[in-house]
Formats: C-alpha cells, structure tokens, sequence
C-alpha cells in the first residue's frame, strides 16, 4: 500500500534496522523501543486489523508466530518474552498495517498487558 509505513519498510523505501526476512515476513528493531529488547515482526501482505485478514494472509500470520520461537538468540529472547498485537485506536495501535510486538527484558513504562 503506497501510503503504509511498513510497506515502505518492507519495500526498501525507508530504512529499518532488519533482523530477520522471507518471503512472508520482516523482522526489525522498533525505532520507539518500549522494553530493553523491542522488535517487530511484519507479514509482508498490508491488511490493518485482524478482522480484515484474508486466510492466505492468516497462513502468513501463523508463519509469523512459528518463525518468533526460533529467532531466541537473533532477537536475544533467551529468557522469555511477550507477543502483543495492537488492534485499533482504543488499543494504541498507530500504524494501521498488522504487526506483532517482540518485547523481552525490562518494562520501560508501556504496559500493554
Ligand atoms: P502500534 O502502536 O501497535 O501500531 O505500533 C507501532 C510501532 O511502530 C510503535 O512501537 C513505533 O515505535 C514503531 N515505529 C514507528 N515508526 C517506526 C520506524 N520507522 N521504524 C521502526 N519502528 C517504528
Ligand atoms: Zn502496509
């Protein structure tokens, strides 16, 4: 999607600090981070809301979620670690293009759980 952030990301466009990417996925540092280790992890296909998700995009998704276990020591998740998914304005969520939040080590102030 020309206007998404995420799209640009994952286009080239704009520059993130990428730890991981396929076919389906990328994986880079959030700029903001909220804990000492903060990462995101984006399906590559734009959709903003879980509600809207097609199934080829849910099978991306669940990609997602299968790949986040094996990355511990790339994304320094040794010692756990917590998956949050924004969804809409009363949540927080500001850039509408579905993503994951990786967040391990020491609370920094964002509780959003
Ligand atoms: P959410 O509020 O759930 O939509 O999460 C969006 C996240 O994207 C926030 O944690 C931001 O800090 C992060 N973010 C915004 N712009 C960038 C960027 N250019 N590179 C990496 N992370 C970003
Ligand atoms: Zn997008």
């Amino acid at each position: 999607m020309e206007d998404c952030l995420f799209c640009k990301i994952i286009k080239g466009e704009i520059p993130a600090t990428k730890v991981y990417e396929d076919d389906d996925m990328v994986i880079f540092k959030d700029i903001d981070p909220k804990a000492k280790n903060h990462h995101l992890c984006v399906p590559k296909s734009h959709f903003k809301l879980l509600a809207d998700m097609t199934e080829t995009q849910g099978e991306m998704l669940l990609k997602c979620f299968k790949k986040i276990p094996t990355l511990v020591k790339e994304l320094g998740l040794e010692n756990g670690y917590r998956l949050v998914i924004n969804q809409g304005d009363d949540a927080g969520q500001s850039v509408f293009h579905l993503h994951i939040h990786i967040l391990s080590g020491q609370k920094m102030g964002w509780t959003p759980a």
